[in-house]
């Protein structure tokens, strides 16, 4: 299939990745060949027979920066979209995955120690930060970004409807969930999902979403764009919880 996505992950710890994406719904569209993932060793690029990767940083202080030149081959050895992960990069949120999702070819680098020697910024098509927090590498970051972009690439979720409903995906949080037993611990399914109508399950649900990010997320109502009757509906939700 030549039409499949192809995403790369450049890491200096190639095994993080093996298990994370051979389960589940990455490791499914793997092997349904749906997409392609590959993870490439950055010390392969190393072009040293000790295989080193940093070294100390110009100026002084601590810690170790990676060296330019092994991530560059690597880069060019791959090509795609260049997406360094970094905390100083653009937040990532929902809205970002679906930009990323329409790329044919991804690649996603993965920094350590540091950071990358700057020089590589000319790589590099964007940074992404998964949030206001420093964690030891980019292969966590990789693998968050990974996991919510293939899930929305057309065929790996079988019935679009089940991400088009997900929280944020229209600007909202997600309406509740409930499965068997229809009593739990005393706990009762809402009559309306057990009525059969359909009309009135999709308004309580409806309500139910915009009822979470009002309580949950108010930040979010104000990008949200609402349709009439979603307006309608905040309003008296707004009467009764304000
Ligand atoms: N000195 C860097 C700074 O303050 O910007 C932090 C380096 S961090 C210890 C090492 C690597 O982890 C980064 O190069 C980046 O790839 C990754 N990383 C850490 N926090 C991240 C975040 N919130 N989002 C994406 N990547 C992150």
């Amino acid at each position: 299939m030549s039409a499949k996505t192809r995403i790369e992950v450049l890491t200096l710890f190639p095994k993080m990745f093996e298990c994370i994406f051979s389960e589940g719904i990455v490791g499914r569209a793997r092997k349904n060949k749906i997409i392609e993932i590959k993870i490439r060793d950055i010390r392969k690029y190393s072009g040293d027979k000790n295989r080193k990767v940093d070294d100390r940083p110009y100026g002084g202080g601590s810690g170790m920066v990676m060296k330019a030149g092994p991530v560059h081959r690597a880069i060019e050895d791959a090509g795609g979209r260049v997406i360094l992960l970094s905390p100083q990069g653009k937040q990532f949120n929902q809205a970002v995955a679906l930009a990323l999702s329409r790329y044919r070819r991804l690649l996603l680098v993965c920094g350590r120690y540091e950071g990358i020697d700057e020089r590589i910024m000319k790589d590099v098509d964007e940074e992404i930060s998964i949030g206001d927090y420093v964690l030891t590498g980019g292969e966590l970051p990789a693998m968050v970004v990974v996991d919510s972009v293939v899930r929305l690439i057309p065929g790996v979720i079988k019935e679009s409807e089940s991400f088009e409903k997900d929280s944020f995906f229209d600007g909202l949080l997600d309406y509740p969930h409930y499965t068997r037993p229809r009593n739990f611990r005393g706990m009762k399914v809402p009559d309306v999902l057990l009525s059969g109508n359909h009309e009135k399950i999709r308004l309580w649900r409806a309500r139910q979403s915009l009822k979470n990010t009002l309580l949950k997320r108010r930040d979010l109502l104000e990008r949200a764009k609402l349709s009439r009757e979603q307006k309608d509906i905040l309003l008296s939700l707004k009467k009764k919880y304000n």
